[in-house]
């Protein structure tokens, strides 16, 4: 079998664990085994019923008291013991913060190689893998080894497709776990402001950088993504800086968006920025810099002062 780590929020499907399904019964398919879901934490089967659409057959809800709120080392003792028992051929997890991360123990666990980011795979006595690296700005091809092939998918690049199966059989699983594994877990919760559309999800992005000049300046950007619907975001300028929260920035080492339109104000375009904004379909730059990477790389581009464009902008949109 290959299993197949599904990412949730207490229940909530993380989407990203579609794209790691799609990718996951391809493999599957080559080593001629099916896909076991394997989800963790108390869950409804609903979410593990809805899985049959994408090629899971089996599913094995590891549920444990304690186990509900995520806990890396907890959770990859509980796949280590799900592995054990079902000697798979693969273990796959989300290209995410906590898919590379929970991935990253397990390996450590069982003592072996694991590879991040792969975005196709021919299966052998070694996977022969391509893999994104550098943030996306290159594409590896490497040879993964092991006895269990572990490997993360990239985020935003495999198609999701369906391949609908009659139903999957669901099994329990109860990891017997020390209070050892249990040193990082998390402890209480922040909600996001009511009503805010997330990032990584918004279909518009309006983005701010050090342009924009003040956490007052951001002002302008928030009445432009109320009146399109969308959220922002800003540069890791924005965000050193104290105008934004941390949880807003676009990049390398922020969320990696991918909108229907990024409108990015007052920001550069540097690699670390870009390669979180890239997935974007269109692109529009304002800029008072023509030749800043971001406006030379943009769908559109308005070359002037944004504390100009936007209030006029705005008030095009409000008429
Ligand atoms: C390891 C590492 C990780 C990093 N991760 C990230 C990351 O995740 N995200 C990220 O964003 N950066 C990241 N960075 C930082 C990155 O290298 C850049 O320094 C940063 O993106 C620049 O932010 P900026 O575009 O806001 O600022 P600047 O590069 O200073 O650009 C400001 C732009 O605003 C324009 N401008 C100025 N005034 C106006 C105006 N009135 N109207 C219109 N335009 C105006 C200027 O022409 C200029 O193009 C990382 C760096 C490192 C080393």
């Amino acid at each position: 079998m290959i299993l197949g780590i599904i990412e949730h929020d207490r229940g909530a499907l993380n989407s990203q664990s579609l794209e790691m399904l799609t990718l996951a019964r391809q493999v599957a398919a080559d080593e001629g085994v099916g896909v076991t879901a394997v989800l963790i934490g108390t869950i409804s089967t609903h979410l593990a019923d809805t899985l049959a659409a994408y090629g899971v057959s089996h599913a094995i809800i590891a549920s444990h008291d304690r186990l509900n709120e995520y806990a890396p080392e907890a959770w990859a003792e509980t796949v280590v013991q799900i592995a054990s028992a079902n000697a798979p051929k693969a273990i796959m997890a989300t290209g995410t913060d906590r898919g590379n991360e929970l991935l990253a123990h397990i390996a450590a666990r069982l003592n072996l190689p694991m590879a991040a980011n792969v975005t196709q795979v021919t299966v052998g006595d070694s996977y022969a893998i391509t893999r994104v690296r550098w943030g996306g700005s290159l594409f590896e091809e490497a040879k993964l080894h092991g006895k269990i092939k572990l490997l993360t998918v990239a985020p935003l690049v495999q198609p999701v497709s369906e391949s609908p199966r009659g139903g999957v059989t669901i099994e329990t699983f109860t990891p017997e776990l020390d209070d050892k594994v249990f040193r990082v877990r998390v402890n209480s919760r922040e909600a996001p402001e009511a009503g805010k559309i997330s990032l990584a999800e918004a279909r518009l992005v309006v983005g701010g950088g050090r342009g924009v000049g003040s956490a007052d300046g951001f002002g302008l950007l928030d009445e432009l993504a109320g009146l399109l619907g969308g959220a922002v975001g800003g540069s890791r300028v924005a965000t050193n800086l104290g105008w934004r929260p941390h949880a807003d920035q676009v990049g390398q080492t922020g969320t990696r968006i991918a909108p229907d339109l990024y409108i990015a104000c007052g920001i550069s375009g540097a690699i670390q920025h870009w390669v979180g904004c890239k997935g974007s379909k269109k692109i529009l730059a304002i800029n008072t810099d023509p030749e800043a990477p971001m406006m030379t790389k943009a769908d559109y581009a308005v070359i002037g002062d944004l504390h100009k464009v936007l209030p006029a902008l705005i008030a095009e949109l409000k008429k």
